[in-house]
């Protein structure tokens, strides 16, 4: 897990946790967390080189593969294009992605916020997103099966949420839950500063930080399925490393 997180740092991760008591586990297993990574194709913080994107990707698909987790990652398709068009470069990143056995997701096409967005606007954004995800999936003998809400926002009121969840239920779409979710790009963004002033020590701190974040996270939501006092002790240091993360 260690591992895996340090070389997760600067993408969007969001976890789905399903905690059972062992005690009603019927096949011995007794927790299980989904992995999940939104925008993709990439989050580079600006920085436009192709080896770079490329590693990171790499990167993570090895260690998610490696590690024989089943992940997932939601698309916002207009970043495959530019001024030119296609890029083919960046449709290239989500072949390797599927291609490793991960999965992709919905995330929209330009990311828009639907506590802002009229049904309609947000809806056409929703089916223009899933065009070339579709036909990488396809092209697989899979198909397009979850979609992400642009930042967590299901809807402000009930009624948009229903309307929502119903234009999703009649395309096929199965909405995908976070239960935990990191504040990654705080550390990503630190990571990205101490990065362009080329300061190993720092940027080594900020790794391992993110990693005893992570734990900490984990093991708050477990707790809180066992015993509310512990969590407590858990949340008072969550909230330190985070802040800690703003100060970089
Ligand atoms: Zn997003």
């Amino acid at each position: 897990m260690q591992l895996f997180l340090k070389k997760a740092l600067r993408m969007r991760l969001l976890l789905f946790a399903v905690f059972f008591s062992p005690g009603l586990s019927l096949f011995g297993q007794s927790k299980q967390v989904c992995f999940s990574f939104d925008d993709l194709p990439v989050v580079s913080y600006g920085i436009t080189d192709t080896v770079y994107q490329k590693n990171l990707i790499d990167k993570l698909i090895v260690s998610l593969v490696s590690n024989k987790i089943p992940a997932i990652g939601f698309v916002n398709e207009s970043k495959l294009f530019d001024r030119n068009g296609i890029n083919r470069f960046q449709v290239e990143l989500l072949n390797s992605w599927v291609d490793n056995g991960l999965d992709l997701g919905n995330h929209t096409y330009s990311h828009p916020d639907y506590n802002s967005a009229s049904f309609e606007d947000f809806t056409r954004d929703i089916l223009k997103g899933e065009t070339i995800t579709r036909e990488i999936l396809n092209s697989k003998g899979r198909s397009v099966r979850y979609f992400r809400h642009p930042f967590l926002h299901v809807g402000n009121t009930k009624a948009r949420a229903d309307s929502l969840n119903g234009f999703l239920f009649d395309h096929g779409y199965r909405v995908a839950p976070v239960t935990i979710d990191n504040e990654d790009y705080l550390f990503a963004s630190a990571y990205e500063k101490s990065a362009r002033k080329k300061d190993k020590k720092l940027m080594t701190k900020i790794g391992h930080d993110y990693v005893t974040y992570m734990e900490m996270k984990l093991k708050y939501f477990e707790s809180k399925n066992s015993s509310i006092r512990k969590s407590r002790g858990l949340q008072k240091m969550n909230r330190r490393i985070r802040k800690r993360a703003m100060d970089y």
